[in-house]
């Protein structure tokens, strides 16, 4: 999912009565004021952020120079309007005031406050980062690792990771495939350095905890929620972790201790490899990944036909390589850009994207336009989540892949093993990528490579190549472009659990939280809609998950899908 900052240049010249009579603003005056100030502001922002993400949608198919050169300057654009030190001012007295009582302006008042505030930066330093960032994007996007001569696609570097049993083929794929780090590692460290100057501009300590901040979490919250989920998965892991080295070893016919991080069946250990006999890539390889997506959807009263014409879902040249769902004008136009293959991995892809499309799409179209967006980052993720794990689930494939109750027996243990050991390796990642962040931004000028390694070796648990020294933490693509974004995904996997549990329990009365599919489940697409989908960010997040689960967000859920 992408995530887009915004910043900018006032187009009007603003009219800012002051009541200069009386020396104190009346309530009225304040909530009247505020309300010309937003009208102002939409007039500004909206036309303009249409324009920015359909030249960013169109610059990531084509990969053309142009076309990124077009998106980057309608952000800088964008940007220039929230960076008006005019516009904040105003903003700041509304918010010091403390008088807009009605909820929505006032919820409005903090979404746009905190968009501003991230913004106030020096303009040339501001569009230094942005250009930056895009020069950096386009780096990942048209870099192909290149072994033994031949250039690869990200694709097929995960494919062969995944298949070869050749230790030395795996490590040149490996190493080729962490070369990226280099390529973007000097535009990176200054990347961070500029973040930082600039949330020190702005009072904060860095970049990392202005982030957190201002996306209404707070630092110490989430440093707890990360520390009693390592309690929690960490010796689950470690026999897990266990099970996959027993696994590995027979497979590469290696001792255990031999084995390195290129063996793990991935570039990151982000994902786990398949340990378990199941192979759920063979269930999809004669399907239409599209078209389950579609049927899926649609029974669920929640159709995507009009979204999938919108879209970008094969591979093409030059074409970003990722996947994300963008709703161009926070209103219909919703697209999904994926690079499709009938397999397990684009099958939990698809059903992700378009549970961030099918929230995006059914946002109430009459809320304010600021308001017309997720609660948060992360209870999109959570949607999307809950969604992409239907592509393992054991009822699922009865439902809509349409294997017999019989070959469901046989393969929904494994499948749920899988998911778990999916999850936990997932968990143990994102504990890396906060860390290594946060440490990052704390002290950009430490020996990142050591960091990196130190955090892989704890809380992954793998070991660290004798005498590598190179910067692996930067071929991961949201180290440089989503900072201080990736434990937003953990966060959306123990709400996609909360909600999970929530639906099976409240929605369709059951006590089986395992065998469920939602498929022509009708009343969950309308539970969706009702109670996550239409407020957008109408409350905070907390309180839209109070009131549509009954609690808060609580790690528990999770526990007892995946550790119990
Ligand atoms: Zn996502």
């Amino acid at each position: 999912m992408k995530f887009m900052k915004s910043l900018f240049v006032p187009l009007l010249i603003n009219i800012f009565i002051i009541n200069i009579f009386t020396g104190c603003v009346k309530k009225e005056d304040m909530t009247e004021e505020f309300k010309r100030f937003v009208k102002e502001y939409e007039a500004k922002a909206v036309p303009l952020f249409t324009e920015a993400n359909t030249a960013y949608f169109n610059a990531t198919i084509s990969g053309k120079e142009e076309d990124y050169k077009k998106a980057a300057d309608l952000q800088v654009k964008l940007s220039k309007i929230y960076a008006s030190k005019v516009d904040f001012a105003k903003l700041k007295r509304f918010k010091d005031s403390n008088t807009i009582q009605d909820e929505q302006l006032n919820r409005q008042l903090i979404k746009i406050y905190n968009a501003y505030a991230s913004s106030q930066i020096d303009e040339k330093k501001l569009e230094e980062m942005i250009r930056l960032q895009n020069e950096t994007e386009k780096k990942f996007s048209t870099f192909r690792a290149e072994v033994n001569g031949k250039k690869i696609t990200d694709n097929e570097v995960e494919n062969s990771l995944k298949t070869s049993t050749d230790s030395k083929l795996l490590e040149a794929t490996w190493s080729a495939s962490k070369e990226v780090g280099g390529v973007i590692n000097d535009n990176l460290i200054k990347l961070v350095k500029l973040r930082n100057e600039a949330a020190r501009e702005l009072g904060f300590i860095n970049y990392h905890e202005m982030s957190l901040k201002l996306s209404e979490q707070d630092p110490q919250e989430i440093e707890n929620l990360l520390n009693e989920l390592d309690n929690l998965t960490r010796d689950s892991f470690a026999k897990l972790k266990n099970d996959i080295d027993e696994h590995l070893s027979q497979k590469y016919n290696l001792p255990k201790d031999k084995l390195m991080p290129w063996h793990y069946e991935n570039r990151f250990f982000q994902e786990a490899p398949k340990i378990y006999k199941v192979n759920l890539d063979s269930y999809y390889k004669d399907k239409d990944v599209v078209a389950l997506t579609k049927n899926y959807y649609s029974g669920l009263g929640l159709p995507i036909d009009n979204m999938v014409a919108k879209s970008d879902l094969f591979e093409k040249e030059g074409k970003y390589q990722h996947a994300y769902c963008t709703n161009i004008n926070k209103g219909k136009d919703v697209r999904v850009v994926c690079n499709v293959k009938p397999n397990y991995n684009w099958m939990g892809t698809m059903l992700h994207e378009f549970g961030h499309a099918v929230y995006d799409y059914n946002i109430d179209s009459t809320l304010p336009w600021t308001l017309r967006e997720p609660a948060h980052t992360f209870t999109t993720e959570a949607i999307a989540m809950m969604f992409g794990r239907m592509a393992s689930n054991g009822q699922w494939f009865v439902d809509v892949v349409g294997i017999t109750k019989e070959e469901k027996d046989k393969i929904a243990d494994e499948s749920f093993k899988s998911l778990r050991l999916e999850q936990l390796t997932f968990s143990r990642w994102v504990q890396v990528v906060y860390r290594f962040e946060k440490g990052m931004y704390e002290n950009p000028d430490q020996d990142l490579n050591k960091l990196w390694w130190d955090l892989v070796e704890k809380y992954q648990m793998l070991k660290r190549p004798e005498g590598r020294n190179k910067p692996d933490y930067a071929s991961k693509i949201h180290i440089a472009l989503y900072p201080a974004y990736y434990h937003n995904y953990l966060m959306g996997e123990l709400l996609a659990s909360q909600y999970y549990a929530y639906i099976v329990k409240n929605v369709l009365h059951s006590e089986d939280l395992k065998n469920q599919s939602f498929v022509y489940k009708p009343e969950v697409g309308k539970y969706l809609l009702e109670n996550i989908f239409k407020p957008g960010t109408k409350y905070y997040w907390n309180d839209m998950i109070e009131k549509a689960t009954g609690e808060k967000l609580t790690a528990k859920y999770y526990a007892k899908q995946f550790v119990e």
